[in-house]
């Protein structure tokens, strides 16, 4: 099995349990799993309208399973057949010299929210966008985590291809260009032309893209190299723009002579939203996602103590969740949502811990944490097991399942995949099951 069909296999499972059978016959299955694209995996559709479908209306769900796996696809590129021959043809060609041209379609200007806290960042980068090489050059966006860097580089990377479907323009995390370095590095001794295909790859753009220049700190071989590149681009008057999670002048710790080129062009920051744009932008969120949701509900998210908008639209999916998982309780949105953000706790209160759920797992069952974690097989310990694998999951999604998997007397991550998936189709087909389930997380969230 190639690297993508596995991924895929993977997110494919996950799908099986979310989505009906005939919808994962009709679309799904037909699925198939071409390339992998930094974060994304490009899939391609049986035909262009169901390529519209994908893009439309499943995109979200796929884009759930995957984090449901802890994939580290991110995101989704969908094409056709036609596109997929062009795909690996290109691939060939110049396989170190591919450019990667595939944006992610819902990071656009439309679907960016525009307040007081971005607007001028947003007009530099639409301008830039559409007139390159001009005015700001290079564009420096530098902003908190989850504030919109990226989206606003793939927003660019949209336009710029709306305009242009033949500019040669790059999206680059600075990860993957240290690991190309890196590689062309390795490999230049074994492979002539590698040299000569990095070089190639780099200085034969209209618009290089970096994000998380902030990952170069230390770097000092690969910063000589960005620095060469920037140079003949610049001098050329191409486009760079790149994204720093901090200012220049606040511990970027980059050789003097990059961050002096950095300086030639605009500077431009993001500020944290205010209630009002977060209002917005969890409303547009909403909107994206096709749900139903009460004002009152998305003010209450939007005045939660967070900065990084990333993790207001993850309180927002939490909500959605939790609602779904008690459609059977007669009890408002709003109180509901509280119950659901407990566990997002606002600066100063106490945060919620894998350990803590195991904790009250163990005394929900009344079984020590010995037993659960043991490898005894007896139908007392294993749903317990099981059901404190599953809240963890569920509750703390960020937790690698390796990690859980060293919780629990360092079994599998594979194991806690099974218990997981287990679980959850037992929540989805028995009604008694799921009430207990609900019951247990109540207590563990109500603390
Ligand atoms: P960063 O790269 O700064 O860490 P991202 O660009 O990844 O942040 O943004 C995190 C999430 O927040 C993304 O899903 C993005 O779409 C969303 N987001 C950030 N700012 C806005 C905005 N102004 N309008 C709509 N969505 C936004
Ligand atoms: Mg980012």
């Amino acid at each position: 099995m190639t690297n993508e069909q596995k991924l895929w296999k993977e997110i494919f499972e996950k799908l099986e349990i979310m989505m009906s059978s005939p919808t994962v016959d009709t679309w799904l299955s037909k699925l198939v799993p071409i390339a992998v694209r930094d974060n994304s995996l490009v899939l391609q559709c049986h035909n262009e309208s169901a390529k519209r479908v994908m893009t439309t209306k499943f995109i979200n769900k796929i884009k759930q399973a995957a984090s449901d796996c802890n994939s580290f696809i991110k995101d989704f590129i969908f094409i056709t057949e036609d596109e997929s021959s062009e795909y690996k043809e290109k691939n060939q060609e110049n396989s170190l010299a591919t450019i990667d041209t595939y944006f992610n379609p819902n990071y656009t200007f439309d679907s960016f929210v525009v307040g007081s806290c971005n607007e001028f960042v947003t007009a530099s980068a639409v301008h830039t966008a559409e007139k390159p090489g001009e005015l700001f050059n290079p564009l420096f966006i530098y902003g908190g985590v989850g504030l919109g860097k990226t989206h606003l580089l793939h927003a660019i990377g949209n336009r710029v291809l709306e305009l242009n479907p033949n500019a040669r323009i790059l999206y680059t995390t600075t990860e993957n260009f240290l690991n190309d370095f890196l590689s062309m590095i390795r490999t230049a001794s074994l492979r002539e032309n590698a040299k000569e295909a990095f070089r190639k790859k780099y200085r034969e753009l209209d618009y290089l893209l970096i994000d998380d220049i902030q990952f170069l700190q230390g770097k000092s071989e690969t910063q000589e190299a960005l620095f060469h590149i920037f140079n003949e681009l610049h001098s050329s008057g191409k486009q760079i723009v790149i994204t720093s999670d901090r200012s220049v002048n606040d511990n970027l710790n980059l050789e003097a002579r990059l961050v002096s080129r950095f300086s030639w062009g605009l500077m431009a920051d993001i500020q944290p939203p205010s209630i009002e744009t977060r209002i917005a932008i969890l409303q547009r969120k909403a909107f994206e996602y096709h749900i139903n949701i009460n004002d009152d509900v998305i003010r209450y998210i939007a005045e939660k103590n967070t900065v990084s908008i990333r993790t207001l639209e993850g309180m927002l999916k939490t909500v959605i969740f939790y609602q779904k998982l008690n459609a059977y309780r007669t009890i408002d949105q709003l109180s509901l949502a509280k119950e659901a953000l407990k566990n997002y706790a606002d600066e100063g209160e106490e945060k919620l811990t894998s350990e803590t759920i195991l904790n009250k797992v163990c005394s929900y069952f009344n079984i020590s944490r010995d037993m659960i974690i043991s490898k005894k097989r007896n139908k007392e310990l294993v749903e317990p097991r099981q059901i404190a694998m599953y809240l963890i999951t569920d509750l703390l999604p960020l937790v690698p399942l390796t990690t859980i998997g060293t919780l629990f007397g360092d079994r599998d991550h594979s194991t806690i995949i099974h218990a997981r998936d287990k679980i959850a189709d037992l929540i989805e087909k028995n009604e008694g099951f799921r009430a207990q389930v609900v019951e247990i997380k109540n207590k563990i969230l109500n603390n």
